[in-house]
């Protein structure tokens, strides 16, 4: 097996759905070659995660169906990235203003 090999079946199957051979294959390989160790950790890494995760109740897996197909779809829409930046930045001054304000009314008092 060479990495090309490695990388396909680390990406095509989950590590529990590799036979002996293939598992002691991959084992060997990732024994001499560093980059293939690497992904063959992160892979065993994201099978440990996926395994402590717990099933999602139906209702909500079947909303993060929806929402999946929704972001898969194409959507044309009107950009509304700058009036929400306008606006973030407008309350940002707005709260820097206000906290200058206090400070240097704090700063003022106690100098009396
Ligand atoms: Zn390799």
């Amino acid at each position: 097996m060479n990495c090309d090999d490695i990388t396909r079946l680390l990406d095509e199957r989950a590590l529990a759905q590799l036979s002996a051979a293939e598992a002691g294959a991959i084992e060997a390989h990732a024994a001499q070659c560093p980059e293939c160790a690497r992904q063959w950790l992160a892979s065993e890494s994201l099978a440990r995660f996926r395994a402590d995760v717990p099933a999602l109740p139906p209702a909500l897996r079947e909303q993060a169906r929806r929402l999946h197909a929704a972001c898969e779809t194409p959507v044309v829409r009107k950009s509304t990235r700058r009036p929400l930046l306008f606006g973030s930045l407008f309350v940002l001054g707005a709260a820097a203003t206000t906290v200058t304000a206090f400070t240097w009314q704090d700063a003022s008092a106690a100098n009396r």
